[in-house]
């Protein structure tokens, strides 16, 4: 449910307000548009509420959010939300390319990729420290010493820096070190992992489950809402489909639902949804014509001797190729 203040309503009205919810055991976020103030109310309403709400004192109207997410909707927050990862704006009118490797391997290929990246446009360096692997022999990832080389190649460039947690108890070592908490594709209903980047203040990235509806997904987002964080986006990166030839399916029309759906910033992945490098390119171009707010990149020195997703890295001069054309489409749809 929300509650919207009228535009001539008080400070104290607000109060009342939100004391009045909070006796009844629920919170509330409160969200200041340019327009109005609207008061979120979370958690399961009394039936009566709405009416005792609209007999507030400065309080213009009452209104059931009827989705089952509610702080992650539309209706909660009509003004799209931009979430910042430094100086960087997520969700603002400049597409954002989160680039880098699929995972830390050494520090010659971090910061390397760091400057390439970032010489060609990128706005926020990626990498895995630690990886979900499908198989449990392939490499998971250096951990920690990964980490510690993310923030390396973070002092070499200045790029703010975007990495995966896996394990509520790494959330704190993991916000230490990077600037974007990324909940995997696999992780996207570990609950218990999003109740954990809900209790931070940093910005979180939920990537959507392999076989997850758009309601599971905002939902997914909800969870770290819910918890008092709100600096989220979501990630688009594929779903499971019966066609082979690519890694996942690119579900390009996640992108304008999930705006009309929602107004966190939706970035795609055309590395992990397609699988293969030749295959990027195109991909992230019909994500940025349908309005992705940004693009997760997977890049690599040489991608032939990577650890893990080589196949779908662009090498150093690809990337490059990529940003140009990002760039141009853009400005095209800026016209
Ligand atoms: C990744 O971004 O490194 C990754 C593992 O992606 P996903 O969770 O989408 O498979
Ligand atoms: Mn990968």
């Amino acid at each position: 449910m929300i509650v919207v203040m009228a535009k001539d309503s008080t400070a104290d009205n607000l109060r009342q307000v939100e004391q009045r919810i909070a006796a009844h055991g629920l919170r509330t976020q409160v969200n200041r548009g340019v327009e109005r103030i609207v008061v979120g109310v979370v958690g399961a309403i009394p039936p009566d509420l709405k009416d005792e709400m609209e007999l507030q004192p400065g309080v213009a109207e009452v209104i059931r959010i009827t989705k089952p997410y509610k702080l992650a909707s539309i209706e909660f927050h009509p003004e799209r939300s931009v979430v910042m990862v430094g100086d960087v704006m997520v969700g603002g009118p400049e597409p954002v390319v989160m680039a880098g490797p699929c995972s830390v391997e050494d520090e010659e290929q971090m910061v390397s990729t760091a400057r390439a990246v970032k010489a060609a446009g990128a706005g926020i360096l990626r990498g895995g420290a630690y990886k979900p692997r499908t198989s449990p022999y392939s490499f998971r990832g250096m951990g920690l010493d990964g980490l510690k080389l993310l923030k390396l190649a973070q002092q070499e460039t200045g790029m703010p820096i975007i990495t995966e947690v896996m394990t509520p108890g790494d959330v704190d070592t993991v916000a230490q070190y990077s600037d974007v908490l990324q909940i995997g594709a696999r992780n996207m209903q570990n609950y218990n992992l999003l109740d954990a980047v809900g209790e931070i203040d940093k910005p979180v990235m939920v990537k959507r489950g392999l076989s997850a509806s758009y309601e599971e997904w905002l939902l997914a987002a909800e969870y770290v809402m819910a918890g008092g964080n709100t600096k989220v986006m979501l990630c688009e990166r594929g779903i499971r489909a019966f066609e082979h030839y690519t890694r996942f399916t690119m579900d390009v029309a996640a992108i304008p639902v999930i705006k009309r759906l929602s107004h966190l910033p939706i970035i795609a992945d055309p590395s992990h949804s397609t699988g293969k490098w030749h295959l990027v390119t195109p991909v992230a171009l019909a994500a940025i014509a349908a309005g992705a707010h940004g693009l997760l990149i997977e890049v690599h020195p040489n991608p032939d001797i990577a650890k893990c997703d080589g196949p779908q890295s662009l090498t150093f001069e690809n990337f490059s190729k990529l940003m140009d054309q990002v760039r141009a489409v853009s400005a095209a749809l800026a016209q």
